[in-house]
């Protein structure tokens, strides 16, 4: 099976609210699980970005449903092609909430300061997704491990009152 990598930007119909988002991002994550599709949603105050990876079979009929969602609005394919590897594959959606898309981040990425993917090159759009990526990878590797536990004790003494006994002398 190949991997195929869809991105789109488009136009929220309405301003939403975070309960909104929750709601897209709840139906993403269940349906998407069920056919192996993963991916990244960035919410902007008024736009979306989003990334979909998985099957082309699957990748294309979710893509084909979202086409359809009365809440977005000029939706603009960006890229889509055959890819080797994933870059959300632990993930049925990430959402990445406007708080994650800083004035800072956006600016790298754009000519203006507010996230309107349906204005930015392609290319710019591509790097954004890929730099979250390598983010939540990164984030990820560095879980702390369970720390080792302390050293057990070695001299004579300790040994003998861990096992219950103490020393005759
Ligand atoms: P449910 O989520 O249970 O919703 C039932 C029906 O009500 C659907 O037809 C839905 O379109 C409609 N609906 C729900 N809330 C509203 C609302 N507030 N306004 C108008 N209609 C509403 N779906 C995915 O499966 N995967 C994705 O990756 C994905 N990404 C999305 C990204 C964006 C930007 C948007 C706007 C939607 C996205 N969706 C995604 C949702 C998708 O468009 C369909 O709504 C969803 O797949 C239908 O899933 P469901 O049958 O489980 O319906």
């Amino acid at each position: 099976m190949s991997l195929f990598r869809l991105i789109y930007a488009s136009r929220a119909a309405e301003a939403l609210t975070p309960a909104n988002h929750e709601q897209i991002l709840a139906s993403s994550s269940r349906n998407n699980a069920k056919v192996g599709v993963t991916g990244l949603l960035a919410f902007g105050a008024r736009e979306f970005l989003q990334c979909l990876e998985g099957s082309r079979e699957a990748v294309n009929a979710t893509y084909t449903r979202i086409l359809g969602d009365p809440r977005h609005q000029d939706i603009q394919l960006i890229d889509c092609r055959d890819v080797d590897q994933r870059w959300f594959g632990e993930w049925g959606m990430h959402g990445l909430p406007p708080s994650r898309l800083t004035r800072q981040r956006v600016l790298r990425f754009s000519e203006r300061e507010m996230f309107t993917p349906t204005r930015m090159p392609g290319a710019s759009a591509i790097a954004l997704l890929a730099e979250v990526a390598r983010e939540i990878e990164a984030a990820s590797e560095a879980v702390p491990t369970v720390p080792a536990p302390a050293e057990p004790p070695r001299d004579r003494e300790s040994l003998l009152s861990r096992i219950g006994l103490k020393r005759q002398d």
